[in-house]
């Protein structure tokens, strides 16, 4: 969903970002911007520049050739501290210089390892930061964000008749510049999640007939709307999102599971919770023209009533596996206007594992085993939901129907099948309006009791 601008550019001066310039046109008196501390993230498919800086600053990025360098000119800017260089591993760039220009501007020079796409954006005060400026490097295979969106359809036609393995996306909440709540002594949210995340992926990958997809895989910030995209470029069955959050009463502690409510929350909260989460995108970096092209794919009809039910059966399975590891902040599956939870096609649940602002729940959260203890009751929660509704096409369905089922592997002839059944080859054939005796691979027979 992330705009870019670089198709229109000319060949050798691509220039990438506006200059913001706030009205008040900056006048050689004006007190110069000092740039601060500059943080680095990586994620798979782009590197993450931020700037600390006083005030908002005009400025523009560029790119120049051989060897390729991305310029970053901020005009009437002071360097106050030395940059942060970037770890050899980089793979967008090595190095990071920086030039007092024309007595006062400050142009930051990067070496880039290989070709980019840049954008800028800056960020007003938020939290606990001040101005940022943005400077994000996309890999410039992927087009836009990395959203490869048609690419697989016609791949996964092929293999139409093979029972599928049911696709769960996990969503670890925050990452990169947005910590999330942190606990009294400092357990950054963003940290502990994603390890309990990354222990249900595995879970769920040791399940036959289960897939995790990790929407976020590291230390690094996706936005709220390209995490649901993520699921969707996946084609997850379900979103989880995984949080522990924090209430300004440090006594509130326990779990709770949320669904998407578009009228109200269900307590103060989960209001409370609903507005840091949706704050996600403020402290974690979304530049503005991206949150305006994105919300309209979000205002949809949000009002599919399978996904809904779906949403709150999950959700209800995964909150009665979460009571006996602990406490339970509220007993009943909570609703609140969650924007990560707004895919209208999937369903979509939200996990408060505990409050990170509860003493008690922050040194849990730390701790590897009670990660482990969380993780095996959300994944049991999925699973138990499931056993029950798995959609007909996915080996679980054929795993759990009350009729067993049969799904067909490599050698396989419908004599063999039949004799280890203990059924006549009529009777299956019957069962399953078979014309003649060819089976295919990953072809889901239905085995008949008598
Ligand atoms: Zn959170």
């Amino acid at each position: 969903m992330i705009g870019f601008q670089g198709g229109r550019m000319s060949k050798i001066w691509k220039v990438v970002a506006f200059s913001v310039l706030l009205g008040l046109a900056q006048t050689a008196s004006a007190a110069p911007v000092t740039v601060d501390a500059l943080r680095l993230w990586s994620a798979p498919d782009h590197s993450r520049m931020v700037f600390d800086v006083s005030a908002t600053p005009s400025h523009q990025v560029f790119l120049l050739d051989n060897p390729p360098r991305l310029v970053i000119d901020i005009h009437n800017a002071k360097l106050r501290k030395k940059l942060k260089q970037p770890s050899a591993k980089n793979p967008f760039f090595s190095r990071v210089r920086s030039a007092q220009r024309h007595k006062k501007d400050l142009r930051i020079v990067v070496d880039l390892k290989q070709p980019v796409n840049p954008k800028s954006f800056v960020l007003k005060p938020r939290k606990h930061y001040g101005h940022r400026l943005v400077v994000d490097l996309y890999q410039k295979s992927l087009k836009g964000s990395g959203q490869v969106k048609q690419a697989k359809k016609t791949v996964t036609k092929t293999v139409k008749n093979k029972a599928r393995d049911i696709i769960v996306a996990i969503d670890a909440g925050h990452g990169g510049e947005d910590p999330g709540a942190h606990g009294p002594h400092g357990t950054q949210e963003k940290k502990v999640v994603l390890a309990i995340a990354k222990k249900l992926a595995k879970m769920i990958d040791r399940q036959p007939g289960m897939k995790a997809v990790l929407v976020r895989k590291g230390d690094y910030f996706i936005n709220l709307r390209k995490r649901m995209a993520i699921a969707r470029k996946e084609k997850a069955d379900l979103f989880v999102s995984i949080h522990a959050d924090a209430f300004k009463n440090r006594n509130v502690k326990g779990a709770s599971v949320f669904t998407l409510s578009r009228r109200g929350a269900s307590s103060e909260a989960a209001r409370w919770l609903a507005k840091h989460e949706n704050d996600s995108d403020l402290v974690g970096g979304v530049s503005l023209d991206e949150m305006d092209s994105t919300l309209a794919s979000v205002l949809l009809d949000l009002s599919q009533t399978a996904t809904k039910d779906a949403s709150r059966k999950v959700a209800a399975n995964v909150l009665k596996q979460l009571r006996p590891i602990g406490h339970l902040h509220k007993n009943s599956v909570q609703k609140a206007g969650f924007v990560v939870l707004k895919s209208p096609d999937i369903p979509s649940i939200l996990v408060e594992t505990a409050f990170i602002s509860n003493p008690t729940e922050e040194q849990k959260l730390k701790n590897h085993r009670h990660q482990q203890k969380i993780a095996r009751a959300i994944f049991k929660g999925i699973h138990a939901y499931f056993k029950q509704y798995a959609p007909a096409d996915t080996l679980m369905a054929a795993l759990y129907s009350e009729h067993p089922k049969h799904v067909i592997s490599r050698g396989e002839t419908l004599s063999g099948i039949a004799q280890q059944y203990g059924v006549s080859m009529s009777a299956i054939k019957s069962a399953n309006s078979l014309n003649n005796d060819v089976i295919r691979v990953g072809q889901v027979l239905k085995i008949p009791t008598s």
